[in-house]
């Protein structure tokens, strides 16, 4: 096999056949997991289960990183670069429906995004490769990160150092996409997933007789104008072909019909594709909001939460370019399909990406492309038999991610 001139001595096809072989124990990881399914930043369990496995392989182990997290180190019999090989952990708070033997057995939590299939692809994979430390040059980074929903574990990973000692050169990550078949992966240079914030607005006016106007400030007549006003951001100040999404989730004001109420609140999210443009709506949102509520006699407070909120996902060319490489090496080209766009969703891979050049892909698992499953429904299954691809991919770029990418 060789990708780019980088030689490795495993074929693809032999990739192929050590994926195809570690499946059935693949298969038993993730229906454990899909079982026991733990919420961000409480996944003892899980944790226990990989770091236990993990080191069942030789392989060098690190738990309690960013709480729940566990990093696994192994040194290949050669020299050469760090990679990065990242699977979340994390379940989702959805009772689940899919009736399967294997259901979750923890009420009101549920693997509905596919982290249950990352975790064992990712520790099916380890296993390959701790088999195989004469073929690696170099040093593999297992991240198992928590609370990537919602929460930004990747964030506090990034943030604990997980990103050193030894310092990473390349980062890799999927994630299941079930508008994908099976067999397919989805790659996409540049803007992958987009950015995600959001922010709180609180509006003070008045108290105030239904009938006496005049008397008092109204929250919710303010809270009505500032929303209209913030779609403004998106029609007439942000670039047409750069998209934006800026959707306000929640109001709240008022007791009953005849009270004017001195207090309305709202929240909402955005979803940018560029930090600029980030940055900006964010500026734009806080202009419209204070320049609005002042007109209307209205104070003010906002608190945008940019702690938790979630980079764009941005892929490095050359190093998404060597991992299609390596799909198509390993399933032909028909199985790399280049994406249009980007996904408006967003994913906290992202902090990893910032910081070192790298990709995110996404892994086909749908039966039937045409009728899709949505990741976060209560029904959720995606394909298993993609663990084959997942496994290989991890395995592939692992062997051939023998010498820093130029
Ligand atoms: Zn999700
Ligand atoms: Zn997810």
């Amino acid at each position: 096999m060789s990708i780019k001139g980088v030689t490795s001595s495993l074929t693809a096809a032999e990739i192929v056949e050590k994926a195809s072989g570690i499946y059935e124990e693949a298969v038993r990881i993730r229906r454990m997991i899909h079982e026991n399914p733990e919420l961000g930043f409480e996944e003892t369990k899980t944790a226990e289960m990989i770091a236990d496995y993990l080191k069942g392989l030789g392989i060098e182990v690190t738990t309690g990183v960013a709480k729940t997290g566990v990093v696994g180190l192994l040194h290949g019999d050669k020299e050469g670069p760090v990679l990065a090989l990242r699977a979340d952990i994390d379940a989702l708070p959805i009772q689940e429906k899919t009736g399967v033997p294997y259901q979750s057995q923890n009420p009101g939590v549920m693997h509905a995004c596919g982290h249950d299939m990352h975790t064992a692809m990712l520790l099916a994979a380890a296993h390959v490769l701790s088999q195989n430390k004469q073929h690696i040059s170099g040093t593999i980074k297992f991240i198992f990160q928590p609370a990537e929903e919602m929460k930004g574990g990747g964030g506090v990973m990034v943030d604990e150092g997980v990103l050193s000692n030894p310092a990473v050169d390349h980062a890799f990550a999927f994630h299941v996409w079930p508008e994908l078949a099976t067999g397919t992966y989805g790659f996409r240079n540049g803007a992958i997933m987009a950015s995600m914030d959001s922010f709180d607005v609180v509006l003070k006016g008045k108290q105030g007789h239904g009938a006496a106007p005049h008397q008092g400030v109204d929250a919710i007549v303010g809270a009505a104008h500032i929303v209209t006003a913030l779609q403004t951001i998106v029609s007439r100040e942000t670039d047409p072909v750069d998209s934006v999404v800026l959707t306000i989730g929640t109001i709240e004001a008022g007791d009953g019909y005849n009270i004017i109420p001195e207090k309305a609140s709202f929240r909402g999210t955005v979803r940018t594709l560029n930090a600029d443009t980030r940055k900006k709506v964010a500026e734009s949102i806080q202009r419209i909001v204070e320049g609005v509520a002042s007109a209307l006699k209205l104070e003010v407070e906002i608190n945008f939460n940019f702690s938790v909120g979630y980079p764009v996902t941005i892929n490095d060319s050359t190093f998404n370019e060597h991992a299609a490489a390596i799909a198509a090496d390993l399933f032909g080209e028909e199985s790399v399909q280049w994406l249009s766009k980007p996904s408006m969703a967003s994913e906290d891979f992202a902090f990893y990406l910032e910081k070192v050049p790298g990709t995110f892909v996404f892994l086909g698992v749908a039966e039937n492309p045409d009728d899709p499953m949505k990741l976060h429904s209560d029904v959720f299954l995606p394909d298993e038999k993609a663990m084959i691809q997942g496994i290989s991919l991890i395995v592939g770029i692992a062997l051939h991610t023998t010498e820093k990418i130029q």
